[in-house]
């Protein structure tokens, strides 16, 4: 349970730098009472001062037993983009509870008239066209990546190719395409570091998620600079009946406007 006697409780699901900077602002906020929700993906994530719990909460029931079991007013969902499972079980048990909930999400890159994208709608299609399309299937390319270490095994079905995965944590090799170089190393990386990587191992392909953010966009700028196209993987589509803002302050002044309002009922 949320240790503040407050009783304005809002549950905020994390994993991403707006999760962790909205979190900033609530530690400043002793008249909501957060609780920050991770998966438990991250090995030695950093933690803020508020409540913390980690791991799931078995599907969207399980989430509803929490939410009233807590007595959570409001939800931000501060989940990554392609965390659409846990975006969905939100949706579902908000809807149950009549719990209010945002979407706090930072907006996709966009194409930049020197940029060459290529666009799947998931990353099985995006390995479906480096295995068939005509492009692709006979022209074998040194592809950089970055789709993420738990999101490499679709990558199998295409091994005329030669991979190179950098990753923080070092990969389950039993997930790896073959021809895969592994690069065990950490961000923050600059748009040179991106450059030289790219040429130092002749790259012909980035394959990238649209994540978004400032944070790993250094390797789309790389990419344009050295005119190497992009396969790009499309976010999921969104929940369309829930709100979105995409900066922390916003899920901020939400979460305010919403306790002004459940005070107001209560009086
Ligand atoms: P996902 O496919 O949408 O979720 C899979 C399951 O993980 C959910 O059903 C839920 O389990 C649990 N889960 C996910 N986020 C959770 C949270 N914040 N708190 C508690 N349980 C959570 O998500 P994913 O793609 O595996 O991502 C897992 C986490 O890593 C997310 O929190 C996300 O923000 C972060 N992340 C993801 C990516 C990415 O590319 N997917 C990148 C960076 C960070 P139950 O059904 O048991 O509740």
């Amino acid at each position: 349970m949320p240790s503040s006697s407050n009783n304005f409780r809002v549950l905020v699901l994390g994993g991403t730098t707006e999760a962790s900077a909205l979190c900033r602002y609530l530690e400043q906020e002793p008249s909501i009472s957060a609780t920050l929700s991770l998966a438990g993906a991250t090995k030695q994530p950093h933690l803020p001062t508020l409540s913390v719990r980690i791991g799931g909460f078995g599907g969207s029931d399980g989430l509803c037993a929490w939410l009233k079991t807590h007595g959570i007013k409001a939800i931000i969902d501060a989940t990554h983009p392609f965390a659409a499972t846990m975006s969905q079980h939100a949706a579902t048990a908000c809807a149950t509870t009549q719990a209010p909930l945002l979407r706090l999400e930072r907006s996709g890159w966009q194409e930049m008239p020197s940029d060459k994208w290529f666009h799947a709608a998931n990353l099985t299609k995006a390995a479906n066209l480096l295995a068939n399309a005509p492009t692709w299937k006979t022209a074998p390319q040194r592809i950089f990546l970055t789709t993420g270490r738990k999101e490499l095994a679709p990558f199998k079905i295409a091994p005329q190719h030669r991979y190179l995965i950098r990753s923080i944590d070092a990969p389950d090799p039993a997930s790896l395409p073959p021809n895969a170089t592994i690069l065990l190393d950490r961000g923050p990386f600059d748009v040179q570091s991106e450059a030289k990587l790219m040429q130092d191992y002749d790259i012909t392909l980035l394959v990238s998620k649209n994540s978004g953010g400032s944070a790993t966009y250094p390797k789309l700028e790389a990419a344009r600079l050295l005119h190497i196209p992009v396969l790009m993987v499309d976010r999921p589509v969104a929940c369309s009946n829930i709100p979105i803002v995409e900066t922390a302050q916003q899920a901020m002044a939400w979460l305010q406007a919403h306790q002004v309002a459940s005070t107001r009922r209560k009086v």
